[in-house]
């Protein structure tokens, strides 16, 4: 199963390549290395963004590429289905995209039967988008029990929830967002983050920059968890 992932990733992104001119080619950033680092010998850390997709999501992805920087997008499905060209750039700009629901509903107030269908559907958005199988969910406010972990199962999600929380839904202020989560970072942190908030886009350039000064490597969430 690793080898088969390792293998298909590199050949999708030489597939993404190949669809663009020469000349754009030439001029467009490459795509995030993440894949080639090893966490047990790098610094890593993982940047989450929430809630998403919104319009302001591709100022998110512009300063992504700028950096140079892989992050993991949990996408509510509604959002992923009103705008899969953004989830297509993530997946072509070396992101991963994971499910947070159809409609960013408890989980955990939901019939096994319920939360299958919302799932399901968010799963349908998800890859009509990124053309790719889903294989994280972090469940909306991390709620949890064993009928969530259960339909994971079934489903075939890995749960992912996070280390560092900036409360930047309660802080709508950019310089407590980047203070508080560059105080709780450390090695192989989850950092949660919404894209949805103009107050926490304006936060990630500072964030990105004070994070690579100090050392830190951005993977993907899946890139973490497999080699840390
Ligand atoms: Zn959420």
């Amino acid at each position: 199963m690793e080898n088969v992932r390792l293998f298909v990733i590199p050949m999708a992104a030489a597939l993404a390549l190949s669809l663009v001119t020469p000349a754009a080619s030439a001029i467009a950033a490459p795509v995030p290395s993440a894949k080639k680092v090893d966490c047990k010998k790098a610094k890593c850390v993982a940047l989450t963004m929430d809630d998403g997709p919104v319009a302001g999501t591709a100022q998110v992805l512009d300063t992504l590429k700028k950096y140079d920087v892989p992050a993991t997008f949990f996408v509510v499905g509604k959002n992923a289905a009103a705008r899969p060209k953004l989830l297509a750039r993530m997946v072509r700009e070396g992101h991963e995209v994971g499910s947070h629901s159809w409609d960013h509903a408890q989980l955990t107030k939901l019939s096994r039967a319920a939360m299958l269908k919302n799932l399901k559907r968010a799963d349908k958005a998800i890859r009509k988008g990124t053309g790719k199988r889903v294989k994280l969910l972090r469940p909306p406010y991390g709620s949890n029990d064993a009928n969530v972990k259960s339909v994971e199962k079934s489903m075939g999600y890995r749960q992912v929830l996070w280390t560092v929380d900036p409360l930047d839904w309660k802080y709508r202020n950019t310089k407590t967002v980047v203070r508080n989560v560059l105080k709780a970072t450390r090695r192989n942190s989850i950092i949660l983050t919404h894209d949805i908030h103009a107050t926490t886009r304006a936060a990630y350039p500072k964030i990105i920059k004070s994070l690579k000064k100090k050392g830190y490597t951005f993977v993907t969430v899946s890139q973490l968890l497999r080699t840390r």
